[in-house]
């Protein structure tokens, strides 16, 4: 062979030669298939394949085995027949969404929800033709009282983000069924898999921001999509294809690595977010405290009969003095990070009119309790006497 072949292929050569070419090798965690392509093995196999692309792996945008392993998974904590990841929580979403809605369809979501699942609907898809009705989904018979004739979607964020309110997804799903062809979808995002599983209580897909608690460590952006094999099989073909919104190989290992933890990590979320939460409550500096396991919570009672005993490690908090206090509080914290996101391993604290939820009207978020002088903690697993004098400290400078 000459150098630009050797170049390419005489390791290839050489181990096929001595026989020490084993794909397969009997790895403890998975290799990372970091590779775009598959070499497949003859003419037939190849045409039968790429008409058969959940029977084998082509080409990394069909799938691939470290993206298929984290799908059997998720599937399997969600309870559901299958699952499809996705490049980003975003990702999941809009995919979602758009394998159900078309033009001419009507849309109902709630008005407290994530910003870019807000403007997805309330900016991007009602360029397409798709109208909508934001409603506070808390409250059953508002959700009913929206549904149109030509309503095809319900989508429902429990717990919702920042406010942390809780929708009752199973009362929800029975209103919704009584109409032929509306789809639930919940974003599950803040209770991940280990506290709460919408498809149980009668939603039609679930979907996660996995950048979140299911990767735990901040290291990816994915997200997930569970639910019927029907359903999940239309979000990859033709959806996931056409829109490439895939998860990379190295993206799903990390986040396989990841979910290993999510059972003590959501343990410790949760007694910690806990005991913050009632710290916070009574501290003279501060006027409200959003936290769905505190009684004082409005939507606290659905939460405790629809979530498995935890209610996770997401709180906002009504600071007084309003966004000058906020400037403060966020200026002097040494333990949390200043950083949007949430469900890390480490704290991390943002402000959410300015930050995830800037895209809505000041009148919307206001509407939405989305206040100025508010801040979104996501409560890491450090001690939490650690937490505490942290915001403490931070708190006395107001
Ligand atoms: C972060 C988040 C999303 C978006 O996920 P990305 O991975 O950032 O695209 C969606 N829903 C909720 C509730 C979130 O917190």
């Amino acid at each position: 062979m000459n150098i630009n072949t050797d170049l390419l292929h005489a390791h290839q050569l050489h181990a096929r030669l001595t026989g020490t070419y084993k794909p397969e090798a009997m790895a403890h965690i998975s290799p990372i298939y970091q590779t775009s392509t598959y070499v497949l093995e003859d003419f037939d196999s190849a045409v039968y394949l790429n008409q058969h692309v959940d029977e084998g792996f082509v080409y990394t945008r069909f799938g691939s085995p470290n993206c298929d392993e984290l799908e059997k998974k998720i599937a399997h904590l969600e309870h559901a027949e299958a699952a499809i990841s996705l490049a980003s929580g975003l990702g999941a979403i809009s995919t979602a969404v758009l394998s159900i809605v078309k033009a001419g369809d009507h849309v109902v979501f709630g008005d407290v929800i994530y910003g870019c699942s807000y403007t997805l609907f309330a900016k991007v898809l009602s360029r397409l033709g798709i109208t909508y009705t934001r409603v506070d989904t808390s409250n059953v018979q508002a959700v009913a009282d929206a549904i149109q004739p030509n309503t095809s979607l319900v989508y429902v964020e429990t717990p919702a983000n920042p406010t942390l309110k809780i929708s009752d997804i199973a009362a929800i799903s029975e209103v919704v069924h009584q109409h032929e062809g509306i789809t639930l979808i919940v974003d599950s995002t803040f209770a991940s898999p280990y506290l709460q599983n919408p498809l149980d209580l009668g939603a039609d897909l679930v979907v996660h921001s996995a950048t979140k608690y299911l990767c735990g460590h901040g290291t990816v952006t994915a997200g997930v999509i569970a639910g019927s094999k029907a359903r999940i099989d239309r979000c990859r073909m033709p959806y996931l294809q056409c829109f490439g919104a895939v998860l990379d190989p190295f993206a799903a290992w990390l986040l396989m690595q990841g979910m290993k933890t999510l059972g003590v990590r959501m343990e410790r979320h949760c007694s910690n977010a806990m005991k913050v939460a009632r710290f916070l409550e009574k501290h003279p500096k501060v006027d409200r405290v959003y936290y769905p396991g505190l009684e004082s919570h409005p939507t606290h009672e659905i939460a405790k009969k629809q979530m498995h005993g935890g209610y996770g490690g997401m709180m906002s908090v009504d600071i007084k003095g309003g966004m000058d206090a906020v400037r403060k509080v966020m200026n002097n914290m040494k333990i949390f990070s200043l950083a949007t996101s949430l469900g890390n391993v480490d704290s991390l604290i943002q402000h959410s009119p300015s930050m995830s939820h800037f895209d809505m009207s000041p009148e919307e978020r206001h509407a939405a309790s989305i206040f100025d002088g508010q801040v979104r903690l996501s409560i890491g697993i450090e001690d939490v006497e650690d937490l505490i004098e942290d915001l403490d400290q931070a708190l006395k400078l107001v």
